[in-house]
């Protein structure tokens, strides 16, 4: 059993008040590190250290480039290191493993993407009415606060870390406390790659009190949240005090919208893959799975089947297909809406814990049909592995259903009819939308959330944005005086 420390000021710490949390592996329920548990005054020498690194440090007059090339450092060790490191997050959130090495990828991909857009962030010259030059300049927006979930915990840090990075913002991440194990493993490479003490810390501990501490500093300048909509709306109520910056990637409800005449194969796979990868612990799951009555019956039966053969198994065994849910928490939720599901509409697949294994917070894999959209099961976030099917007869009710939900963060939609494909995606208020596909993510596209999934992008030059300021400058180039009061 392993101690790991936080990242402050380039020195790797405990909490002051010496106090740890346990990381459990899912899969046996067993201790399998211990990470610091800090409190604000451990969140306030690290927002201290970003804000002196900020305002009189070295990063203040680092150039684009160098901030590049600091960020393709880290990528690289990240490569180097990928096996180790999607074992870690295997063990430490349950995901498969297969499932994490391509996490690994991405979350290096996307040290790449903003090593490289450092140097591409580019001002503008605004064609003003008169004999001056008028400039647009970004400049980072300061110190940013970062706040992540347990899901993809490693993705998460990378893509909040390397946009803010790439702008010249100094940063203080906060894991979640359920998966702080990779952003740990990774905190010592900073100071190492030569980024300057402060500019990056990484500081574990409970949402309350380490994550409402860091929003209530003063010294922050800009929160940047992933996580749930309950969580979001306290930490916009708290941000208001002082004005800073928010975003917020927060929680959604997707709908996996099929009509008659998609492909039926690639439909089904569509259908599972939408909801079940990550053992459905996708703030883009499509969890409710809209289907056009003519196909109804023998599309549940297709999923019904192809459900009950996804195998479950340890998260370090590359056969599995789905682990564990992160935590007895998590576990308890999921549990607690299956049984839910069970009266408020018909059980299809699963619908309880994983009866084969001993120990660990497994459930099967579940599908409830003829689910009305205005159940709690087709209303509420569940996240884990239960999907609700709803019929439909028309497009214009499949578009109704779709948007009768408070998230609108994903949505995608089967057909081979293009009229109808584009009708589709032009109706759904979503942020991110798939045709014939649902979930792959790239670093280059921009994600987030309309309504309570949130506001603000991620990835992309949106990605980046988020983390800049914008500047006006105005430069007379009259030489006289103005002669206003003569
Ligand atoms: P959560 O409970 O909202 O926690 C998210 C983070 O916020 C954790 O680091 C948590 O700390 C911290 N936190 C909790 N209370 C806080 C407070 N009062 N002030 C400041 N920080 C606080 O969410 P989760 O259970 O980890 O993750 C699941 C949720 O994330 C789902 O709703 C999912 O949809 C969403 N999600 C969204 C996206 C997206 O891109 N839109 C991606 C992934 C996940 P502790 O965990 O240490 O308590
Ligand atoms: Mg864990």
């Amino acid at each position: 059993m392993h101690r790991h420390r936080m990242l402050i000021n380039g020195e790797l710490v405990e909490a002051q008040g010496g106090a740890w949390i346990p990381v459990l592996d899912p899969s046996t329920e067993e201790i399998i590190a211990e990470v610091p548990a800090a409190g604000p005054s451990d969140v306030a020498r690290a927002v201290e250290a970003a804000r002196a690194a900020f305002d009189s440090g070295p990063w203040a007059s680092s150039t684009a480039q160098e901030r590049g090339r600091l960020l393709f450092k880290i990528a690289q060790r990240i490569r180097d290191d990928a096996a180790a490191l999607a074992e870690i997050e295997s063990r430490d959130c349950g995901k498969p493993i297969v499932e994490a090495e391509y996490d690994m990828q991405d979350a290096a991909t996307c040290f790449e993407y903003y090593g490289g857009m450092a140097t591409k962030v580019l001002g503008h010259v605004n064609p003003v009415p008169d004999n001056a030059l008028s400039l647009s300049l970004r400049e980072p927006v300061g110190v940013a606060g970062q706040i992540i979930p347990w899901n993809y915990p490693l993705v998460m840090a990378a893509w909040k870390l390397a946009p803010a990075l790439a702008a010249g913002c100094t940063c203080v991440l906060k894991p979640a406390e359920q998966t702080p194990l990779t952003a740990l493993h990774i905190a010592g490479w900073f100071e190492q790659a030569g980024f300057p003490p402060g500019v990056v810390n990484i500081v574990t501990g409970l949402g309350v009190p380490a994550g409402a501490a860091l929003v209530a500093h003063p010294g922050t300048d800009k929160i940047a949240f992933t996580g749930s909509a309950e969580v979001g709306k306290i930490i916009l109520k708290n941000a208001a005090d002082n004005i800073k910056r928010v975003t917020l990637e927060l929680g959604g409800k997707s709908p996996n919208i099929f009509f008659a005449d998609a492909d039926f194969e690639a439909a089904i796979d569509g259908a599972l893959f939408g909801v079940f990868i990550n053992q459905g612990e996708v703030c883009s799951a499509g969890s409710r799975i809209l289907v056009e009555r003519s196909i109804y019956s023998r599309f549940v039966e297709a999923i019904t089947e192809k459900a009950r053969s996804i195998r479950l198994g340890p998260p370090l065994d590359r056969a599995t297909k789905m682990g564990p849910l992160v935590s007895r928490e998590q576990y308890e939720r999921v549990r607690g809406y299956q049984e839910l599901g069970k009266k408020e509409a018909r059980l299809t697949a699963g619908g309880n814990r994983a009866s084969q294994f001993s120990r660990g917070f497994f459930v099967e894999p579940t599908i409830f049909a003829d689910v009305d959209n205005s159940s709690r099961i087709a209303r509420e976030e569940i996240f884990g592995p239960v999907a609700a099917v709803i019929p439909f007869d028309a497009e214009r009710d499949a578009v109704r259903i779709a948007n009768d939900t408070p998230y609108g963060l994903a949505a995608a939609v089967w057909t081979r009819d293009i009229f109808r494909a584009l009708r589709v995606v032009k109706a759904v208020r979503a942020g991110i939308v798939w045709v014939n596909h649902m979930q792959p993510t790239y670093v280059e596209a921009p994600w987030g959330g309309y309504k309570q999934s949130g506001f603000g992008r991620e990835l992309g030059p949106w990605g980046i944005d988020e983390y800049l300021e914008t500047k006006q400058v105005h430069i007379n180039l009259n030489e006289q005086p103005i002669g206003w009061y003569s």
